[in-house]
């Protein structure tokens, strides 16, 4: 080898402070992503290891022998707790709690007593079961963005099984007394995975990272901030550029008498009426349907595979269970109505724009016709 042990021990130091530095600074400007500050935290006690561990090198003894292996359990702990949280969104602290907690007890112990042979290698055994864990968490939230996810679940996985062979190497040995730091091929391989698997790893879960955050910004600019619905511009994106067929409906649903709400109990209670509204909108709704709210207080609702009477079925679904809502705002207890229009594609495909504006022409007439009602397009002649 070109570099010695030491060299590229300190290079691994160095580049995980890097690291370390770097997941830090992006928490800083993404504070709600708390997974990446613990995955610094846990990067930089596998830094201070790396220096522990360079100074047990050149001066062995069992304080030393105890830190750096406490330093790289507890980091290796941290990095599975950081997994656990960037896959669930939850505390990562009893993963941490339990890796910790069961790795340094078996694993200390021996050091503690002189058993350096034997607590380096039940240290690499341990720090690899902790490496495969983190590994799990990540292949099991791979839907999220295959990819990227299989692979950062490889490279741990490849740095465990390093961590095995280091493992494998000291207990074929078979001296649980070494009195100095282990000295072998294993050592030396893990060393430089773990520097490939290093840089494999941070980029790619930097990456990731970038990816969540621009898939929750495209998920803020399509979703309707009062009611949660898709807003117009989403609901244009899904189905304004394809042909409507003859089995797809577009109702389009226009609240009664709103400004008058507005007006009598106030802009906050016509809000609270919108929100209702999208309730029972969501509430009646199977799987492949689609509602957005189109602005003010209209509401559009796309179904597929559909035929008249289930449409209408489901428009007077919604208008009956929004009629007999008695609504709480903070200026009083109100009642509204609404009024809904639909128009079908046909089978040579008609374009969204036309249908919707099919299905606004039903809905004036319904409004027309007293409001508190649904009308089909082919009835309003
Ligand atoms: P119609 O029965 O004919 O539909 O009458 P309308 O009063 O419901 O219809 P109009 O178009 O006259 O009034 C719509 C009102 O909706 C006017 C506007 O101030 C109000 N509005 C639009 N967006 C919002 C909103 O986000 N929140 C609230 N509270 N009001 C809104
Ligand atoms: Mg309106
Ligand atoms: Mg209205």
């Amino acid at each position: 080898m070109l570099l010695d042990y030491n060299s590229l021990l300190l290079a691994v130091g160095f580049s995980a402070a890097c690291l370390s530095l770097t997941l830090f600074g992006t928490w800083l400007t993404a504070r709600s992503d708390k997974f990446l500050l613990t995955w610094a935290i846990s990067v930089l006690l596998v830094v201070a290891e790396v220096f522990a561990y360079d100074a047990y090198i050149a001066a062995p003894g069992t304080t030393l022998g105890i830190l750096t292996l406490a330093l790289l359990l507890l980091g290796f702990s941290v990095m599975l707790g950081a997994a656990h949280q960037f896959r669930t969104g939850r505390s990562p602290l009893p993963h941490i709690a339990i890796g910790a907690g069961i790795s340094l007890m078996l694993a200390l112990p021996p050091m503690a007593l002189g058993y350096d042979g034997l607590g380096f290698m039940l240290e690499n055994s341990l720090a690899a079961l902790l490496l495969f864990g983190t590994a799990y968490e990540y292949w099991k939230g791979r839907e999220e963005a295959p990819a990227q996810l299989v692979g950062v679940a490889l490279l741990y996985s490849l740095t465990a099984s390093s961590f095995v062979l280091c493992a494998a190497v000291l207990a074929w040995d078979g001296k649980p007394v070494l009195g100095h730091a282990p000295s072998n091929w294993a050592e030396d391989l893990s060393l430089v995975i773990v520097i490939a698997s290093m840089t494999g790893i941070g980029a790619l879960s930097l990456a990731l990272n970038q990816g969540r955050l621009a898939r929750h910004h495209k998920r803020e600019a399509e979703t309707d901030a009062l009611t949660g619905l898709l807003n117009r511009r989403a609901l244009f994106d899904l189905h304004g550029k394809t042909p409507v067929g003859a089995f797809v409906a577009v109702v389009v649903f226009d609240l009664d008498g709103f400004k008058a709400i507005n007006d009598r109990f106030g802009h906050a209670a016509g809000d609270e009426v919108l929100k209702v509204f999208a309730e029972e909108l969501s509430g009646n709704l199977r799987p492949t349907d689609v509602a957005a709210r189109m602005g003010g207080e209209e509401f559009a609702l796309v179904l597929k595979r559909a035929l008249p009477e289930m449409v209408e079925g489901t428009a007077e679904r919604i208008r009956i269970a929004f009629a007999a809502r008695t609504i709480e705002t903070e200026t009083g207890r109100l009642n509204c109505t609404v009024s809904a229009g639909f128009a079908f594609g046909s089978s040579e495909g008609v374009s969204f724009d036309k249908v919707l504006s099919a299905a606004d022409k039903a809905l004036y007439a319904a409004k027309r016709g007293g409001r508190n009602r649904v009308l089909d397009i082919r009835r309003c002649a």
